[in-house]
């Protein structure tokens, strides 16, 4: 999935532009971009997306979108494309900082309401949208909730040297700590008795 994430040669032989300087629209008319089978790409700031946000250790970080609008020959409203994004996450070992890149293709079709999901090609994922503005953060921002591990952690040694070294400064503490609640139980035994 990682080298997929930085190869954009595609989408900036479209544009023509690097990749840094175009912003998603957050909104688009999804009375128009269907029928008239556009294509947009561009980056999206995390600090608008905030339910994502919510997940990660800071706002620091990229998070691009490139997608096509079409009608099928059903005449189903199609959104196909992808998502990347590099995030900071907590490492759920050592509780620091790390860097994750995540991505994954984008199969959409969008309906007026939930009952209408039964009726999508089941190649598609339902994308619910009743009016005529569809917006496209958060429909990136959804995706990619849905494509973040589980669990994170660090795959170099760095991470679990650091927990052996918390774990034994931890360890000897309790040893040698005077005030342990175990050692004022013991005393309150004896004084008892
Ligand atoms: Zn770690």
């Amino acid at each position: 999935m990682i080298d997929i994430l930085f190869d954009t040669s595609a989408c900036d032989a479209y544009y023509g532009a690097p990749m840094v300087n175009v912003s998603l629209p957050k909104y688009i008319d999804a009375r128009k971009v269907f029928l008239q089978r556009e294509r947009v790409s561009g980056l999206l700031k995390l600090s608008d997306l905030r339910r994502l946000r919510g997940l990660l250790a800071n706002d620091r970080g990229t998070v691009y979108a490139e997608l096509r609008f079409f009608l099928d020959g059903s005449g189903n409203r199609i959104i196909k494309g992808k998502v990347k994004a590099t995030l900071n996450v907590i490492c759920q070992r050592c509780l620091e900082q790390l860097e994750i890149l995540i991505g994954d293709d984008i199969s959409l079709g969008v309906i007026e309401s939930e009952d209408l999901a039964s009726g999508l090609d089941s190649t598609l994922d339902p994308w619910i949208c009743s009016g005529y503005k569809l917006s496209l953060s958060e429909l990136v921002e959804e995706q990619l909730i849905l494509c973040l591990p589980i669990v994170n952690h660090h795959e170099d040694s760095d991470c679990t040297n650091k927990l052996n070294y918390q774990a034994n400064v931890s360890a000897k503490k309790g040893d040698s700590s005077k005030d342990s609640p175990f050692a004022v139980l013991k005393t309150l035994k004896t004084k008892s008795l």
